[in-house]
């Protein structure tokens, strides 16, 4: 069998976990398996960089932050060889252009085109752990590029896809996928499988254990992905196209407190101008989410949307920029807001989910600002300050305790 294995910054935090993590990859590899390991970088390091970098410089130039990043993932992997080294076990670790890990040029949020298997398959074949960087890549023009916040996973995720692994396994230091964040929902439940539709839901609206990309890329290559702890041998939970075992209502709760809002006030109801707004929040690569548009009066509506507190600044720049023609009377921006979502593909063939959801909230008395709904998931918009208090009240509606 080829096994990647991905371990995420508190697995590979200090010097006893580093060995652990050699230590348990160099089992599967004594079985007889070819074995890739991805690793984040150690603790919280990248969070370090950040500062030191915003100390020099509040606005970094982005091409020079994956600059910094990449180090992070480096330190790991070449700490993780000696340690296997050390062990009596050959391995070799491996940056993004060693491999290569080709990507878009998007600086801070690339994405991956393509991974040259060669150089790790020789490895393989010279019976070595390969020990792969994750969260950088490398874009046309020869840079360091990085994937986006937590996207050691998505490194996984794609090797796993370019290689044909036979497993992708995610390491981190919670048990698996839960009904909700543990940290926030004390009853939350480790779920033993989850679908990736429902998993790509959950980890694009705040529930933190996988990095959203790397569900998407596992659904469309049918990559068989395990979340578990590298800390004891528990199960983890199974993320794969159909589940088997209990099939619930919904399978999640998520809480965002990332999220906020714009509101666009005065635009012309006319023709094109949803379409020049986003359009031009696109171009920027801002992510929008919920939208709401009023219904016109006097020729004139309002247009409402959420996007991540890191866009906030840009997006406010690309509006005002684009007031002759966008034409609006003022924007309004809202941080604080919280997104409270619900999944579950069990939504889909059971009416009531939404009034469930909408009971619950108004029993702990939040008031909801704005709705939107997919087949598999619900979304409000609350005030932050009660999102973890809402998040409580409709994970006990549905009975998703342990
Ligand atoms: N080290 C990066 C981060 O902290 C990537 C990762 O951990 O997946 O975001
Ligand atoms: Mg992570």
């Amino acid at each position: 069998m080829l096994i990647v294995k991905k371990f995420g910054g508190t697995s590979v935090g200090n010097k006893e976990r580093i060995f652990n993590v050699a230590r348990r990859c160099i089992k599967d590899y004594q079985e007889g398996h070819d074995v890739v390991v991805v690793l984040s970088a150690m603790g919280k390091y990248t969070d370090d960089l950040i500062t030191l970098a915003e100390d020099i410089n509040e606005k970094p130039p982005k091409r020079e932050m994956d600059m910094l990043f990449t180090i992070g993932e480096q330190m790991s992997v070449a700490l993780m060889g000696m340690a296997m080294n050390k062990l009596g076990v050959p391995a070799v670790s491996l940056n993004a252009f060693q491999v290569a890990m080709h990507t878009t040029s998007a600086h801070g949020n690339a994405r991956i085109k393509r991974i040259d298997t060669d150089r790790i398959r020789r490895e393989l074949d010279n019976r070595k752990i390969v020990i792969v960087t994750g969260f950088q890549g490398i874009n046309k023009y020869d840079d360091y590029t990085t994937l986006g916040r937590g996207g050691s996973d998505t490194t996984a995720v794609a090797l796993a896809a370019a290689l044909h692994a036979d497993a992708c396994e995610i390491f981190t230091d919670v048990d698996g996928v839960y009904t909700a964040d543990p940290r926030k929902v004390p009853t939350a439940r480790k779920l033993k499988e989850i679908t990736y539709d429902e998993m790509l839901d959950l980890a694009t609206l705040g529930a933190g254990v996988l990095h959203n990309r790397s569900v998407e890329l596992a659904k469309k290559y049918g990559v068989p992905l395990v979340v578990r702890s590298s800390l004891n041998e528990n199960e983890g939970t199974v993320v794969k196209e159909e589940v088997t075992v209990e099939r619930m209502l919904i399978s999640g709760v998520a809480l965002d407190t990332d999220a906020v809002r714009i509101a666009v006030i005065g635009i012309k109801d006319k023709p094109g101008m949803a379409f020049k707004l986003f359009n031009a929040l696109a171009v920027k690569n801002i992510n929008v989410d919920v939208i709401l548009q009023s219904i016109g009066r006097n020729g004139m509506k309002d247009i409402s949307f959420t996007i991540d507190g890191k866009d906030l600044e840009d997006a406010i720049a690309v509006l005002e920029a684009n007031r002759a023609r966008l034409g609006y009377q003022e924007i309004h921006s809202e941080r604080n807001i919280a997104k409270l979502s619900i999944v579950g593909a069990g939504m889909m063939s059971n009416p009531g989910v939404a009034a469930k959801m909408f009971e619950s909230l108004f029993s702990a008395g939040v008031n909801i600002n704005m709705i939107s709904t997919s087949e598999i998931r619900i979304t409000v918009l609350i005030n932050e300050n009660e999102g973890v208090r809402a998040m409580n009240a409709v994970h006990d509606a549905f009975d998703l305790a342990d």
